[in-house]
């Protein structure tokens, strides 16, 4: 993975801190920086270190570890993984071993490559707009819900993509409506042919989002909105058809979740659906937020703890694709925080991947 370029724009996907370093010749030319700030990279010869400077900063430049460094550094120290006990990602029950050999695995050829990339090069572009949006964060947090007010207030702008399914139609279900229903052996042969964006098996059929019909939107000249796994983002960010704008909803914390299960308990609400405002202060509405139902069951003290571990491993596994993270403490605001990001992203320069422009 030796890069070519001398001269080069980077993305860094971890932080760094030259007065921590003890493998750095010299602490004071060192660099620091923070995960998604912009390098630029003015010389690679020396294969440890290269010499940088970030985007935006007016220092001389300095030191950074290289790619190859730092990898063989994280081979050697690897992270301590302390908020992954036992969790589950997108279904698949992760260990605290698993998900630490995951990020050693490079050296046995186990684990893909990309999820470990310390660099990403990127390149500035003029505004434009990204082609489709993804939602990603834990089950429960809301994404579905976001996905369709985002739709329904503004079909000109946004839209959704209807899943395939081989499932029988159920009665008064018309085909193209919730569900696209094929045959099996057709699904099979396109999802071996990566027509598929992702796939699940639930029930013994199958069900997937057709890439076909993300295309489709984007065509029509529309934002393609997927509430999907974050396994697809792979997909999406490493082709320039996609041009994913990805956002992470994060399980909001603890102290939320509690007091808005104290406080709907002692009003001895049961079954009403209960909400919160900014301030965390708690108010009743019948149009949004969680069922006291739905919320005595993440309030179960380990069920919020591992809510909360299963959010921030997820985020942190996906971290290089992510764009915005929003903590769901309040519907609305989440709502607004994504059309006002969406709205500044396509009014400023973008430092993007250099795939999608070459
Ligand atoms: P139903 O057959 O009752 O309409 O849906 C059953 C389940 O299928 C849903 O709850 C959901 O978990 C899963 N499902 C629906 N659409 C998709 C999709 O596009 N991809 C995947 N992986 N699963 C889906």
């Amino acid at each position: 993975n030796t890069i070519k370029t001398q001269q080069c724009y980077m993305r860094a996907l971890f932080d760094y801190d030259p007065t921590e370093d003890n493998l750095i010749p010299c602490k004071e030319i060192g660099v620091s920086f923070k995960h998604g700030d912009i390098l630029q990279v003015l010389d690679q010869k020396d294969p440890n270190w290269w010499q940088a400077k970030k985007v935006g900063d007016n220092e001389l430049p300095g030191l950074i570890p290289s790619q190859e460094l730092e990898e063989r550094r994280k081979a050697f120290v690897a992270p301590e993984a302390d908020y992954v006990h036992k969790t589950s990602i997108c279904g698949t029950r992760i260990s605290k071993k698993k998900c630490k050999k995951m990020y050693q695995s490079k050296w046995n050829g186990e684990f893909d490559k990309a999820e470990l990339l310390l660099y990403e090069e990127v390149t500035k572009m003029p505004p434009f707009k990204r082609r489709t949006l993804a939602i990603i964060g834990t089950t429960g947090v809301g994404r579905r819900t976001l996905k369709c007010r985002l739709i329904n207030s503004d079909p000109e702008k946004f839209a959704g993509v209807i899943p395939y399914t081989t499932r029988p139609q159920r009665e008064l279900e018309e085909n193209g409506q919730n569900y696209w229903f094929v045959e099996r052996d057709q699904m099979e042969h396109d999802i071996r042919e990566h027509k598929f964006l992702e796939y699940g098996e639930n029930g013994g059929n199958l069900y997937g989002t057709n890439l076909d019909s993300i295309r489709d939107v984007i065509n029509q000249g529309k934002m393609c909105v997927l509430d999907c796994s974050p396994v697809a983002l792979k997909i999406l960010h490493n082709s320039s058809e996609f041009m994913p704008y990805v956002i992470f909803i994060a399980a909001p914390g603890v102290e939320v979740m509690k007091s808005l299960y104290d406080y709907s308990r002692n009003l001895g609400y049961s079954n009403r659906t209960l909400t919160f405002d900014r301030q965390s202060s708690i108010r009743y509405s019948s149009r949004r937020a969680r069922t006291l139902e739905s919320l005595a069951s993440i309030y179960e003290e380990d069920d919020v703890k591992k809510s909360l571990e299963e959010s921030a491993c997820l985020k942190r596994m996906y971290e290089k694709y992510i764009d915005l993270v929003i903590v769901n403490e309040d519907f609305d605001m989440t709502f607004r925080k994504v059309v006002e990001a969406l709205e500044i992203i396509s009014n400023e320069h973008q430092w993007v991947p250099v795939n999608w422009v070459y």
